[in-house]
């Protein structure tokens, strides 16, 4: 039986302080136990793990290619979620329960939880096409990325009020706006 894909021997690196390890990657979502819809590819996991006197110290990325919609304007989205991640190993189970170090066992690191917990908060975060991506109208659902829409602006809408404001200014000096009436 093979071994699980990211279970990481690393007991030679632990008697070599100083030493490194690269481990290169691209496992199926569903390897790591984060299947989502939004996955659209094999995960790709690039770390180095360093060994200290202590404990192993872990930092890499990690990429997810996602495919998804703009949660502003809804349009479709496909880019590479690229995460930074940093994590401690340790043998010492005093670290571990304090929460500073993930656990070494056996001689061994399992990379799956720590794969899987980043690509489930990457999967997490809101995505949009671009920061300053204007939306839809809430009233006719047009892309308002594409000019406005016609629609009556909400009145929450402060760029409105502005405008509200002008005319306002505009009419003050006319007291009898139609004089025939
Ligand atoms: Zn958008
Ligand atoms: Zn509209």
């Amino acid at each position: 039986m093979p071994a699980p894909r990211l279970l990481i021997n690393v007991a030679e690196l632990q008697r070599e302080p100083g030493g490194s390890k690269h481990v290169v990657d691209a496992v199926d979502a569903t390897d790591v136990d984060a299947a989502h819809p939004a996955i659209s590819g094999p995960v790709g996991v690039d770390v180095t793990i360093e060994s200290t006197v202590g404990d192993l110290l872990l930092h890499g990325t990690i990429d997810v290619p996602w495919l998804g919609v703009c949660r502003r304007c809804l349009e479709p989205l496909a880019r590479t979620l690229h995460v930074e991640v940093d994590e401690r190993y340790s043998e010492d189970p005093a670290h571990v329960e304090s929460g500073e170090a993930a656990p070494v066992v056996r001689g061994q690191i399992d990379l799956r939880d720590l794969v899987r917990d980043e690509v489930l908060l990457a999967l997490d975060a809101e995505q949009v096409c671009r920061p300053d991506c204007a939306g839809l109208c809430p009233t006719c659902g047009h892309n308002l990325n594409d000019g406005p829409c016609g629609c009556d602006a909400p009145a929450v809408d402060d760029r409105w009020s502005a405008l509200d404001a002008l005319r306002v200014a505009d009419e003050t000096p006319d007291q009898d706006p139609d004089p025939r009436s």
